[in-house]
């Protein structure tokens, strides 16, 4: 096989020729609207692809739109060809991952990360409870007074501002890994808690298995289950991401549940795509897809079983910043209106152009603070436009992306950034059963 040849199968190159060229998805396009260049649009981005398949570009010239590709998915949702952005967004990055010399020390950090720290669910609770030790023992507080907070590399002192206060170890280490559901049972399943939410944002996980248990669900939270994989994905990492799928799917697979649930948009959106990891009609594609067809957002479980009674009201206006992996890859869009408009006392009010991503993305509001933030002033003008109480999300990143964006406001005392499980345990959850 030529090099041509095997770059063109690489660069998933024959999808390219879906593409009409006709600009529709240019207007849906967060990278588009605040970079205004061709190149940082969808459109751009696939002709830079088929010209690098072709030779025509070099993969030098490819790196950066694929870089600063969001990975939203907003472009699909408006392309009347139905061009699969998704396969060659991915195809790209791997191709790109396997063609870039890494020094030793990217290598070994790469290696941690991906291959040790996401993956191991005892290194992603010691960053838990490093945390809790860091709030608790008063270094944060003395560390903000020094301002050594603001000397943090990758402005990691911006993200520390507004991660929520941890449970301590004693708290997590109590956690029951099978809960008996409240009255009569409506089903069984098994939560997916995800690597970030479980470490970062335990409360709301707790809280999850609080509204399934209420609902009327046994919930199952297997214990060696790993990160999703979809982190691993958006840096071009496929076989590691492959490696994650099949390690889930065997660990879920060990449970007889009716669902697998997560409360994660972005982890749903890898979780839902499983089966399209393994080759077609092997015996792990077969498994892949038993284990996608019971994956299901927290917010679709709990309409389906309508278990859920709220006894206190939440006087409060609200506007909902639905997750892009969510909408635009799960399809998951009503259930979590559903849930929000049951709320008693609730006003909710929606944004303007709420498709728009809010420039958290896994971790390109990290490796791409800058144009991130761009991002996100476009989406808190519009948040502000519905003067809100509390922006409701699905998924850590855009959870901690839209705390920073209230911070970045000043509007930290006034304006909340909550995950929807906590807004409906606001509001007094109970059994119906
Ligand atoms: S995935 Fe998002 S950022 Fe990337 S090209 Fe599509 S709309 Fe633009
Ligand atoms: S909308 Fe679809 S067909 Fe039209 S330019 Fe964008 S990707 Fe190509």
């Amino acid at each position: 096989m030529s090099n041509e040849t095997s770059l063109k199968d690489a660069l998933a190159y024959d999808k390219t020729f879906d593409c009409v060229q006709c600009g529709y998805c240019l207007p849906a396009c967060p990278t588009y609207e605040t970079m205004e260049k061709e190149t940082h649009s969808p459109r751009g981005r696939i002709n830079l692809i088929k010209m690098a398949a072709e030779g025509k570009a070099s993969l030098d010239d490819l790196k950066e739109p694929i870089e600063k590709c969001l990975g939203c998915m907003a472009c699909t949702t408006v392309c009347p060809t139905d061009v699969q952005y998704g396969d060659l967004l991915e195809a790209a990055k791997e191709t790109l991952e396997k063609h870039e010399t890494k020094t030793k020390t990217q290598q070994k950090t790469e290696g941690f990360l991906f291959g040790s720290f996401f993956p191991s669910s005892s290194w992603m609770n010691a960053l838990g409870q490093a945390t809790w030790l860091y709030q608790a023992s008063g270094m944060q507080k003395a560390a903000r007074a020094l301002r050594l907070t603001s000397m943090a590399p990758l402005h990691l002192g911006e993200f520390e501002q507004v991660v929520p206060a941890q449970p301590s170890p004693k708290e997590r280490k109590a956690r029951s890994r099978r809960v008996k559901p409240d009255g009569t049972p409506a089903a069984k399943v098994a939560f997916f808690t995800g690597c970030v939410m479980d470490s970062v944002f335990f409360e709301t996980n707790q809280n999850t298995v609080e509204l399934l248990r209420l609902s009327g669900a046994e919930v199952i939270l297997p214990e060696n289950q790993t990160c999703c994989g979809a982190l691993h994905a958006h840096a071009g990492k496929t076989d590691m991401a492959k490696e994650q799928a099949a390690a889930n799917i065997q660990v879920f697979e060990e449970e007889d549940v009716d669902y697998i649930v997560n409360n994660a948009g972005g982890c749903g959106a890898k979780l839902i795509e499983y089966d399209r990891m393994f080759e077609e009609g092997t015996d792990w594609q077969e498994r892949a897809l038993a284990f996608t067809e019971k994956v299901k957002d927290i917010s679709e479980v709990l309409v389906e079983l309508d278990g859920l009674a709220f006894s206190k009201d939440v006087p409060k206006t609200i506007t909902y910043q639905p997750s892009c992996h969510m909408t635009n890859v799960q399809r998951v869009t009503r259930p979590p209106r559903e849930l929000m408009e049951s709320i008693p006392g609730l006003t909710l009010k929606d944004m303007d152009n709420p498709g728009f991503c809010c420039g958290s993305a896994g971790i390109y509001n990290i490796v791409n603070y800058n144009d991130a933030m761009d991002i996100l002033d476009v989406k808190m003008a519009d948040v502000k436009k519905t003067s809100p109480e509390a922006i409701v999300t699905t998924n850590p990143g855009c959870l901690l992306q839209m705390k920073l964006g209230v911070q970045r406001e000043g509007q930290g005392e006034s304006v909340e950034a909550v995950h929807l499980v906590d807004l409906l345990m606001e509001a007094g959850p109970r059994s119906r059963n």
